[in-house]
């Protein structure tokens, strides 16, 4: 019987090797990046009781809620529709959020994947450019809707310096890893703000010494796209 190689089959996005024979990968097609965010889905769902408890300390305690059922439902989509392109995937999982979640952080985290391929042409590779450009026009497009800019213990405090790593990178891998770094910083500096959003704002200085729930769930996205890179690549 032949044996099936596993790493060829994952492995199948462009591959390039360098002078050392390292081996780089440069992009995901579009199977791997649905594969990728249905790892990052199941790492949020499995971290709702950690976000209710970060949420009840400053808000009402429902956003671990909220993103496990709009992940729960991106997942249900990502199984059963059809995907040809990247693009499909960010609307599916985006749209899902926004109609499974209701309220404003289901618009915010629906834009943060719907908002960025809105205008974008069809993609069948998800490059570092490609994911910048996203990441980068959802970001504005949360700032248009939301009114939030950094400082104001929201989820852009961990989003803006994550899509700036992005920018400032000059390979895919590293970049997601550093986002990711940056996303977690982001996060703690949240610890120090007042609210300016959100039920948050009317507990005024009794929020400082909490992190955002929104900044968290953030960091958790980028943090999972680095884990399943690290598994799978
Ligand atoms: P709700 O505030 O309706 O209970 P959630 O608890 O699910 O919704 O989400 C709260 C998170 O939403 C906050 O921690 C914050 O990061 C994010 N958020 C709230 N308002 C805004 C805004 N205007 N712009 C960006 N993010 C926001
Ligand atoms: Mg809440």
């Amino acid at each position: 019987m032949t044996k099936l190689n596993v790493n060829r089959i994952v492995n199948d996005g462009s591959e390039k090797t360098d002078t050392s024979g390292v081996r780089k990968i440069t992009e995901l097609n579009v199977s791997q990046t649905k594969a990728m965010f249905i790892y990052v889905a199941q790492k949020v769902i499995e971290s709702k009781p950690y976000l209710t408890e970060i949420d009840s300390a400053i808000g009402d305690g429902d956003h671990g809620i909220g993103m496990s059922i709009g992940f729960k439902k991106a997942i249900e989509n990502m199984e059963q529709k059809e995907i040809s392109t990247i693009n499909d995937v960010f609307k599916i999982i985006g749209m899902s959020m926004i109609s499974s979640m209701g309220g404003a952080s289901g618009i915010i985290f629906g834009t943060m994947f719907v908002g960025g391929v809105k205008d974008l042409e069809a993609k069948t590779t998800l490059d570092l450019k490609t994911l910048t450009t996203i990441f980068e026009n959802s970001l504005k497009s949360i700032k248009t809707r939301g009114k939030a800019d950094l400082g104001d213990k929201t989820m852009i405090d961990s989003f803006q310096p994550a899509v700036e790593a992005l920018k400032n990178s000059n390979e895919l891998i590293a970049g997601i890893k550093e986002a990711a770094d940056r996303a977690r910083t982001g996060v703690e500096k949240t610890k120090a703000y007042t609210a300016k959003f959100g039920r948050a704002k009317a507990l005024g200085e009794r929020v400082i010494g909490h992190q955002d729930p929104g900044a968290t769930s953030v960091w958790i996205i980028f943090d999972s796209m680095t884990q399943w890179i690290e598994r799978n690549l």
